[in-house]
């Protein structure tokens, strides 16, 4: 079996200061790639020095939504740059978050504009980060990702009816350790609903680990099985049929093979 963890920050000091162990176990429970999504202009440095590092590993470039007030447009040039390696996958994280609020909301729809024309130009997918914002998010994408080739909505929060609306525009839609929570049944209801070939798993680590080991800190890759197992039984289906197809889904996303 072999899964894809498409959304990881391995670049954070918890999981770095053990990469080797972290790496290790990870391919021990058929998790063998990574892509490692930096968050701001020294960590996605850091990030493509990882994916340059080890087999397997991907870089995505962008700031996230939190940092959009410290944007600068020398920033902004150095990420069309950086979207040019060739071990970067996609552009992100980037997107709205209104439930933090770290950000002016114009700062912050000013940015994702921004990461939107820089997809587009580099040919990159988007990994979309949306909390509390679904309607502007699309807002945003209406206005601004016309010639963006590829969009994920990564950690789903949303409900069935916000998962469809996401699927109808051909966007994908990725899971987190959240989709397993005892309390998560909105979530699963939405997840039910994505295609497999628009479907795809992440641990978002270091953050938010799954059931039944939600305990544990940090989370890490090799935790994804988790996700997968939970996802699987959801839709009555074998869990390595499973995660082949969302392997297929992820590696034809991110154009990885
Ligand atoms: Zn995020
Ligand atoms: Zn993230």
């Amino acid at each position: 079996m072999e899964l894809i963890d498409t959304h990881c920050h391995l670049t954070f000091d918890d999981l770095a200061g053990d990469i080797d162990g972290v790496l290790d176990r990870s391919r021990a429970a058929g998790v063998t790639k990574w892509i490692t999504v930096g968050t701001d202009p020294h960590d996605n440095r850091k990030a493509i020095e990882f994916a340059e590092k080890y087999e397997g590993m991907y870089a995505a470039v962008g700031i996230h939504p939190h940092d959009a007030k410290t944007v600068t447009d020398a920033m902004l040039g150095e990420l069309k740059e950086l979207a040019q390696h060739r071990k970067v996958v996609a552009i992100g994280e980037t997107g709205l978050d209104y439930h933090y609020n770290l950000s002016l909301h114009e700062d912050q729809r000013r940015v994702f504009a921004e990461h939107l024309r820089i997809a587009a130009e580099s040919k990159l997918p988007v990994i979309i980060h949306c909390r509390k914002a679904f309607e502007e998010t699309l807002q945003v994408l209406d206005e601004y990702s016309r010639d963006v080739e590829k969009v994920v909505f990564h950690c789903f929060g949303g409900s069935a009816q916000q998962a469809k609306i996401v699927l109808d525009r051909g966007y994908y839609i990725s899971f987190t350790g959240v989709v397993t929570f005892k309390n998560a049944e909105k979530k699963r209801a939405a997840a039910k609903i994505v295609p497999l070939d628009r479907l795809m798993l992440e641990t978002d680590c270091p953050y938010m680990s799954p059931e039944p080991v939600r305990k544990q800190r940090p989370n890490e890759p090799a935790l994804l099985i988790h996700i997968a197992r939970c996802l699987a039984e959801l839709r009555d289906m074998d869990l390595a049929d499973f995660a082949q197809a969302v392997t297929a889904t992820s590696k034809a996303f991110f154009q990885i093979l």
